[in-house]
């Protein structure tokens, strides 16, 4: 069965949780997942080792200062480092098409969606830039391919060149940019010929045409479902024509998209857009967070975070409850309590939620016990040190009076808290003798 990242990296979390911090060593386990899960989704393996450095170097960075949330950083690292990498610095969906007429070159293997996209591309320019395109086939090769591309062009509403049979493609595309010139378009795409594999010939042709139009754009056409072949073709287009972007192709089928983080590193060069089905309107500008959440398996990263920062706070309450019944109410566990009220909107917020409360709502408020008190009372719990947290019974004059000081205020403010304390533990204590099992059920609710 096919195991997706998230999967993996639950299993490290769960042990992450249970540590509570980021060391080296787990960023490393974790990271070793991330590397598998970029080789399932059918990135290179030099791109993926070095992919796993550089999120190691951040992830690594970042470690101690957030401490509280490891399986949070390292996959948002992961996926940051994953969409920082595939956006580049272009904008996908912008082409360079101003000086008219503009010519683009499609380039790619025989079967890739080339013609197909060169007609979704004309589309879109035509609709959404309002521009006038005008569309050659170059495929001398495949008379079908030619009239494939009218049939497109009619399809659309967009000009194509008038075949004419015998000529060369350098011959077709000289014509094409005379008659883009004289008939006012503002761009013209050169649809080239495919094989089925790389060929001299065919590079030698595509270099030509190159060198006749010196094209605006050189798209590199590829079938998202061929992988790593993919990612040698843009290689070997890149080096003999050079390319400007890539279009992925059959991005709705079921290909993970690996194939466009090893071209993006491979040839540097940006995706541009991507197709997602055989009708005509299905391109899209290429988005870096949709394939890398692809590529990781993980269509929903916030919830993976939110389920792994809970299982942090059950365990956390669940240990403090345990040691409660015990009577082992420290101030640490005060500290929570307090901190976990102010989330919940203070004390009167609680108590307003609560039937038949509102009565000692009021009562607290005239206590001043609102939030301003609950971050004072944290305040001065701040203030002590470890020991002196996990034992307030050590809490002696000379002692109160640092920590009070330390915290801006008196020692009377720290009694009433350590009253408070007191108050809480034993109550606790009693609950704890009533039935553990029942408080604790209550408690994990
Ligand atoms: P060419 O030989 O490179 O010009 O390839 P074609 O444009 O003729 O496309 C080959 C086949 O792939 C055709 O049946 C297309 O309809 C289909 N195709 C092209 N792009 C996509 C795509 O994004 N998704 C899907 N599902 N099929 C596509």
């Amino acid at each position: 069965m096919f195991e997706n990242l998230s999967e993996r990296l639950s299993g490290v979390f769960d042990r992450l949780t249970k540590q509570g911090a980021l060391s080296e060593e787990d960023v490393k386990t974790a990271l070793r997942e991330v590397r598998v899960a970029l080789l399932e989704a059918d990135v290179s393996l030099p791109v993926a080792r070095e992919f796993v450095k550089k999120v190691q170097d951040q992830a690594t960075g970042q470690a101690v200062t957030k401490s509280i949330t490891p399986g949070q950083q390292v996959v948002k690292i992961v996926h940051d480092t994953l969409v920082e990498v595939l956006r580049g610095e272009e904008d996908p969906g912008v082409l360079k098409i101003d000086n008219p007429p503009a010519p683009i070159l499609m380039v790619g293997l025989q079967g890739s969606g080339k013609t197909t996209t060169t007609g979704k591309l004309a589309k879109r320019l035509k609709e959404k830039e309002g521009k006038k395109v005008l569309m050659a086939s170059l495929d001398v090769y495949r008379p079908a391919a030619m009239d494939q591309l009218a049939v497109l062009g009619t399809q659309v509403g967009v000009d194509t060149l008038p075949i004419v049979p015998g000529q060369k493609p350098v011959d077709i595309a000289k014509r094409a940019k005379q008659q883009a010139t004289l008939g006012g378009y503002d761009v013209y795409m050169l649809d080239t010929a495919g094989r089925l594999h790389i060929d001299e010939v065919l590079m030698g042709e595509v270099e030509q045409v190159r060198n006749a139009v010196d094209p605006r754009e050189t798209l590199l056409v590829v079938d998202g479902l061929t992988g790593q072949v993919a990612v040698e073709v843009a290689e070997e287009f890149e080096a003999k024509v050079g390319i400007s972007g890539v279009v992925l192709t059959r991005m709705d089928g079921d290909g993970r998209g690996g194939a466009a983080l090893s071209m993006r590193a491979v040839t540097g060069k940006p995706i541009r857009f991507v197709g997602l089905g055989e009708k005509m309107d299905a391109l899209e500008t290429f988005e870096p967070d949709r394939i890398a959440g692809r590529i990781l398996g993980m269509g929903d990263i916030v919830a993976l975070v939110e389920k792994a920062q809970e299982t942090m706070e059950m365990e956390q309450t669940e240990r403090m409850m345990k040691r409660m019944v015990k009577g082992q109410f420290n101030m640490n566990d005060l500290k929570m309590q307090l901190e976990q009220m102010i989330q919940m909107g203070g004390m009167q917020g609680m108590m307003g939620m609560m039937p038949g409360m509102g009565k000692m709502a009021k009562q607290v408020e005239e206590a001043g016990m609102d939030d301003k008190v609950l971050k004072r009372q944290i305040a001065l719990i701040q203030s002590m040190t470890k020991r002196e947290r996990a034992n307030p019974q050590l809490l002696q004059a000379s002692r109160k009076k640092r920590i009070a000081a330390g915290s801006g205020m008196e020692v009377s403010d720290l009694n009433k808290l350590l009253k408070m304390h007191r108050q809480m533990s034993d109550m606790m204590k009693k609950m704890g003798k009533m039935g553990k099992g029942k408080m604790l059920k209550q408690a994990m609710k």
